[in-house]
């Protein structure tokens, strides 16, 4: 059973070219993979106005019982100047104990371990007395929208439940057993367009500056800071991500400047209350630059919110939290921080169906060049997955 080698599985999921949105092969090679497990497999193709159709795939063992999911995606980031990669990037090329090649890391080399866990896991004790599902998207790594979400909509309709989500995004630092995530900040990002009166350098009392408007209102987006961290979570952080006026003229006074904004909060608000809070924060600084304006008006600007907001969360299934930490630990011997930072993934969708859990390779070199995966790593995480697997349907 050539699914039970991690490595073997990781080389024909990296030859795919499954660059988001493209299948690349990707699914059809993971297919291969699960259905000499077991496996039915389901492949899903979602489309929607304005976004590129993606195809999803669904795969089951098991008819009842405890249900374990199993999450991630096939699809990967472009990879960039080619120049810059020694091996080519979907060449799977295996040296110095290393995979390279683009998805390495993110994510196609946990789902070639969990995979490899599976087939393990059969071979040593029979079929596991629940279910096991993989539910894997071709969309993570680009709008998100006819992946993960739509995904696991269709799978509750066909009256699929789960009792425990895994997702196998590469979670730590530095070694593995370094961090799981039991769950993420929330997102929202925005543009503030200040709109002033266009004018003569020489002649400022006929025109409105913008851009002393635009620092007054970002200056109090960044002061003081939003919170100072929960139990859970680091403080919420808001950066300016653009400041534009696009003036290239001296003798010109600037009637509209722009600013951007990501804000990553934590469980202390929702995704309207921190735009709640944004309002009135920019509301009461545009009162307060009536003062400090040439006529004496408060500044005027609107605020657009950029894609969807992605709303916090946090994991309260001790025993799942526990069962993957003990797992980690008896394969390394470490003791894994329990962390909700870093950017969002596709928990942010699971966590209305389940308690959700992530854990995968060491992310060093994600979206880099040279991608790679070290194969003692790929060894490991395929033991600390059985060894998970075996705990959780102990
Ligand atoms: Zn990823």
């Amino acid at each position: 059973m050539t699914s039970a080698n991690p490595l073997e599985n990781l080389s024909a999921l990296i030859r795919c070219p499954s660059v988001t949105p493209d299948e690349g092969g990707a699914l059809t090679a993971l297919q291969a993979q699960l259905e000499p497990l077991g496996f039915a497999v389901d492949r899903v193709f979602f489309s929607e106005d304005g976004t590129p159709d993606i195809e999803n795939l669904y795969a089951r063992l098991g008819s009842d019982g405890p249900h374990l999911m199993f999450a991630g995606h096939t699809d990967v980031v472009p990879p960039g100047d080619s120049d810059k990669w020694l091996h080519p990037p979907y060449s799977a090329h295996v040296l110095d104990g290393k995979i390279h090649g683009r998805g390495a890391v993110d994510m196609k080399g946990g789902i070639a371990c969990f995979t490899a866990a599976v087939a393990r896991f059969i071979k040593k004790h029979g079929q596991p007395r629940g279910q096991i599902s993989f539910l894997i998207t071709g969309d993570e790594e680009g709008p998100a929208i006819n992946g993960t979400a739509k995904l696991l909509e269709w799978a509750r309709k066909r009256g699929e439940h789960w009792d425990a989500a895994l997702v196998g995004e590469p979670t730590n630092p530095e070694t593995l057993g370094d961090m799981i995530k039991i769950g993420r900040r929330g997102s929202v990002s925005a543009r503030v367009t200040i709109h002033g009166v266009q004018g003569h350098a020489a002649y400022p009392h006929l025109a409105d500056n913008a851009v002393p408007g635009a620092l007054m209102l970002a200056d109090s987006l960044l002061y003081p800071q939003l919170d100072r961290g929960t139990e859970r979570f680091q403080p919420s952080n808001l950066e300016i991500t653009s400041m534009d006026v696009g003036n290239p003229a001296t003798n010109v006074v600037p009637g509209r400047a722009t600013f951007d904004f990501n804000i990553r909060f934590n469980d202390k608000w929702s995704p309207e209350a921190i735009m709640a809070e944004v309002h009135n924060r920019l509301d009461r600084a545009a009162r307060r630059t009536k003062l400090r304006s040439r006529n004496k008006q408060p500044v005027e600007f609107t605020v657009d919110w950029r894609d969807r907001p992605s709303p916090v969360f946090s994991t309260h299934d001790d025993r799942l939290i526990g069962t993957l930490a003990g797992s980690v630990e008896k394969i390394t011997g470490r003791k894994p921080e329990l962390s909700t930072s870093g950017g969002t993934s596709d928990a942010r969708f699971i966590k209305d169906y389940c308690p959700v859990v992530e854990f995968g390779l060491v992310g060093k070199t994600m979206h880099m060049a040279n991608e790679y995966a070290a194969i003692d790593d790929l060894e490991t995480l395929t033991q600390i997955y059985q060894q998970f697997i075996s705990d959780w349907f102990a």
